[in-house]
């Protein structure tokens, strides 16, 4: 008897048509949907079976393939009959979620056969909405970016990039980019963990989560600060219930009482913005205690006594008038952590979204390196990402100020990349010089470009330190309503010659200017209709299998790319056989991660999936015995079975062991001997090399050659039980950073104003990413700005929906849960403004104000209020619907939280602070 397991196909054995990469968009199936108009209401599914297209393959497959709503990475079956994704079903074996989806995950089947998924290519003129062809739109969108580049140079044109992209689109946007000549690309990941990336790769050397989900099952300590899991990542829940179920202590720092702290042994609340003052007071006592790890400060470390002479001030009694944290609940916080190993902390958005946001994450990975916590199993820095690619799309460098894997923008790391380019087809690093324009007498090849926080002030501030301002803007898999301060985009995209939206749905890209024209959007497929890699927040890459083929006249992001390619002139850059082709392109060139996860090993661990254990994700038989699952990075060499905990450097590089990388080097470092600003060695103790070692060329000489040798082999050092990236220390104080070591400063709007002069912001800066960025003035000019605004507004995510929600809004079900936005307030502030649980209300900052319901609970304190974040198609109650084209709005609006988020950045990143600011809350 056939079981359900017989009919499971995993990559290499997918019965449903196959395409080509190129062919990715074959529309089979949509010219046979062409003509379906459905109510956004109806059960669209038989109506897709019975009329699905001939060409589509007939039989009923189950095809593993990875959940697109967080960066959890669970797997999951797509039940496709006749070439239609019928349903969802659990994929048990698979080690991250054995089976188990979240209400998001369980909707993907609603979410690929939405009815409000843009249908083909549109164009606004004329103040309506005209279908228009591919051809067309290409060809228009084309020609645009070649005027715009003849008249203004090619940095009037702003990308901006998606995490919804596989990894190879991503990869290929970056290049896409780079050969329009500008480095004005950059996503998602800009304004959600960033700081994350600056905060540990600045302490030590790589910028992703150390450890992986599975391994909490193993912590001891679980310490969230800024994460709700429940309702962000809620499969993750799975393994720290486990781990709670086996004795670990779970506490929760938030200032909002989360689901996760429903769950939690101990919730502490703490004023948002706090997080330094509140983690320095905890190290502050382990030091005063004599509880730190002197041996792994000593070995492993650099700057640990400078970091004490700022720390020390912070004394539980200085923490507890910041925080709302009490000095004795610092106290027993401090004897937690030094009595219990191994401890991780856990953030997300709540921590990295602050203009001190690098300086949080920093303090974060400083706790975990004062009580040796890092580098072992169940300890270390575990930050939850937010979409299903965004580390993929981090470690591509859809970035403005980092080439593909990490690399920086010097003329070294060009001449690498272009060298990769020039293998697939010729180009010089003089060809791509040419390519990009002059400012102020320097390269702007070299040069950090605009950020997807502030694009907008690419078109309106004229003295934006490039050429010409933006005149034309790709919203390509971006929700806009992610960014703040959304007026001031609002009139930049008023300004802006062309808006080009490329995205399943039509989104505000459509919507949100007031404009008759100036506006194409192209439907681009959703991530069940193309095959490709994608990497979890774990540093696990996956292969994502296509379910079906591509609907209605959508087209995958690297068609679109390919065809624009070739319209400019440069095609032959952009045309590949097949995803496989492009990773391939990408272990060639990305050393520094994504070496050697080939199509081929992640293929075949899909394959096995069952061999792999929940426990360490390694498989303990079958032909990937030992390897990790995801192989994640490094990963040095086509036997090396991938790291999953880094900087653990109790065993053997080839088992998977790590070090510190000896990345940081003061100016009088040499070769061999990297040293810090002030002269201390760099070189930590490494495994089986105690006096440590430097980075190194594949032939075992000190050198940086690991990184730009492509397709180096690694054997010969990884049998010496030496990491090529060397043996470094990690950094307590930071020189580079604004704030070598980070020190409390009050948010720009603070009910406190009376601690400003003790801990201001930022001064202001000229060129932040290539556009002033005020801090000290803006802060001054509102000092007393709580006496019209009292209370501080958070934001944050809802279980039910994702990123800027125009997926999720579109599901019925999931609308069912989550119908409308909310702010929360408490009863107390409720009963003061006379409103009842679901009233109306307005939540007004000196941005504007949002209406959205009253949600009455004792989740928030009486000073504190939150918004969730997914929400748009309102513009300060007004309803957009009309705008967006016929039968494309959500079938959820309302009022975007980041109409009136605070206009304060990150002083590392430009990440926006959407957690600290001050608002006033009123019925309507
Ligand atoms: S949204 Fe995240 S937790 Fe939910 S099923 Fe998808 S990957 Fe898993």
């Amino acid at each position: 008897m056939a079981t359900k397991r017989d009919s499971i196909v995993g990559c290499s054995s997918i019965k449903m048509s196959r395409r080509t990469f190129s062919k990715l968009t074959a529309i089979g199936t949509a010219a046979a949907l062409g003509g379906i108009r459905l109510s956004k209401y109806d059960h669209t599914i038989d109506k897709l079976i019975e009329q699905a297209s001939a060409t589509a393959s007939s039989g009923v497959n189950h095809i593993k393939t990875v959940c697109s709503h967080c960066a959890l990475g669970c797997g999951l079956l797509g039940k496709v009959e006749n070439g239609v994704l019928t349903g969802i079903e659990p994929w048990e074996d698979h080690p991250i979620n054995a089976g188990s989806l979240c209400s998001k995950g369980a909707a993907i089947r609603e979410i690929v056969n939405s009815e409000t998924r843009l249908k083909y290519p549109m164009k606004k003129s004329g103040g309506k909405w005209h279908r228009i062809s591919w051809e067309e739109a290409l060809d228009e969108i084309a020609a645009k970016m070649k005027d715009i580049k003849a008249t203004d140079g090619p940095d009037s044109i702003f990308y901006m990039g998606s995490a919804k992209m596989t990894n190879e689109e991503c990869y290929l946007f970056r290049k896409f980019a780079a050969f329009n000549g500008t480095n004005n690309v950059d996503h998602q990941a800009r304004i959600c963990h960033s700081t994350t990336v600056a905060g540990m790769a600045n302490t030590w050397s790589f910028g992703a989560m150390t450890n992986s989900w599975n391994d909490m099952r193993h912590s001891k300590l679980i310490f969230f600060c800024g994460e709700n899991a429940a309702e962000s990542h809620p499969v993750a829940m799975q393994h720290i219930l486990e781990a709670k179920a086996r004795g670990a202590k779970f506490i929760v720092a938030d200032p909002r009482f989360t689901k996760s702290a429903a769950l939690a042994d101990q919730y502490v609340r703490f004023r948002p913005g706090t997080d330094i003052p509140f983690i320095w007071g905890i190290c502050n006592e382990i030091v005063k205690n004599n509880w730190h790890d002197t041996d792994f400060i000593e070995k492993r470390t650099y700057g640990f006594d400078q970091w004490w002479d700022v720390v020390k001030d912070y004394t539980p009694e200085v923490v507890e008038d910041i925080t709302w944290v009490k000095a004795d609940t610092i106290r027993k916080l401090a004897y937690e952590w030094a009595h219990t190993s191994p401890a991780c902390i856990c953030w997300a958005m709540g921590a990295t979204q602050h203009t001190v946001g690098t300086n949080n994450i920093r303090s974060f990975a400083c706790l975990e390196l004062l009580t040796g916590n890092v580098g072992k199993s169940g300890g270390g820095c575990n930050a939850f990402r937010g979409h299903d690619n965004v580390q993929g799309a981090t470690d591509m460098c859809v970035l403005s100020h980092w080439l593909p894997s990490y690399y920086g923008l010097t003329e070294g790391s060009w001449k690498h990349w272009v060298g990769v380019w020039n293998k697939h087809a010729p180009i010089t690093y003089d060809d791509m010089k040419d390519r990009f324009a002059e400012h102020n007498g320097k390269s702007l090849m070299h040069v950090k470009g605009l950020t997807v926080s502030r694009w907008y002030e690419g078109v309106l501030d004229s003295s934006v330190a490039q050429p010409n301002p933006v005149k034309m803007v790709f919203v390509w898999g971006h929700s806009l309503n992610s960014i703040t301060e959304m007026k001031q985009m609002k009139e930049a995209m008023e300004k802006v010659d062309l808006i080009v939206g490329i995205d399943p749905h039509a989104t505000i890209a459509s919507s949100l200017a007031d404009r008759p024209d100036g506006i194409i959007v192209l439907p681009a497929s959703t991530v069940f209709e193309k095959d490709g890699s994608v990497t979890n927040s774990a540093r696990q890459v996956q292969w994502r299998n296509a379910l079906v083929e591509p609907l209605y006249e959508s087209r995958s992001d690297y068609w679109i790319m390919k065809e624009l390619a070739t319209r400019l002139g440069f095609g032959g850059h952009f045309t590949y056989n097949s995803p496989e082709d492009v990773l391939k392109e990408i272990n060639l060139g990305a050393n520094v991660i994504m070496m050697r996860e080939s199509p081929d090993r992640i293929k075949r661990q899909q394959e096995h999936s069952s061999d792999f254990s929940i426990e360490d994700c390694q498989a303990k038989t079958g032909p990937c015995k030992g390897e990790y699952w995801g192989l994640p990075w490094p990963c040095w060499n086509n036997e090396h079975p991938g790291t999953p905990i880094l900087y653990r450097n109790d065993i053997p590089i080839a088992e998977g062991g790590s070090e510190f990388r000896t990345r940081f080097r003061g100016k009088d470092s040499t070769a061999g001997n990297p040293v810090s600003d002030d002269g201390i060695s760099m070189l930590g103790a490494g495994y089986a090399h105690p006096e440590g070692y430097d980075e190194m060329n594949a032939d075992g000489t000190p050198g940086s050659g690991w990184k730009y040798e492509t397709d180096a082999d690694f054997s010969g050092l990884i049998a010496e039980n030496r990491c090529p990236s060397g043996a470094g220390r990690a950094r307590f104080r930071a020189w580079n950073l604004p704030d070598p070591i980070p020190v409390h400063r009050e948010p720009i709007e603070t009910p406190r104003p009376d601690l400003i002069a003790k801990y201001p912001t930022y001064d202001d800066v000229d060129d932040h990413y290539r556009v002033k960025c005020l801090y000290k003035t803006i802060q001054d000019e509102r000092k007393n700005l709580v006496d019209r605004y009292p209370i501080i507004l958070s934001s944050g995510r809802q279980v039910e929906h994702m990123g800027g929600g125009a997926e999720t809004r579109s599901c019925k079900y999931l609308v069912e849960l989550q119908p409308e936005n909310y702010v929360e307030i408490n009863p107390e502030l409720a009963s003061e403004i006379g409103a009842r649980h679901w009233d109306y209300v307005w939540v007004e900052t000196l941005r504007g104000r949002i209406k959205v319901r009253a949600y009455v609970t004792e989740r928030v304190n009486r000073e504190t209020a939150f918004v969730p974040y997914h929400w748009a198609g309102w513009m300060e109650g007004k309803s957009y619907e009309d705008r967006y084209p016929s039968g494309t709005a959500e079938i959820a609006l309302g009022d975007s939280v980041n109409i009136i988020c605070v206009d304060g950045y990150d002083r590392t990143t430009n990440m926006q602070e959407t957690k600290a600011c001050l608002c006033k809350i009123y019925k309507v």
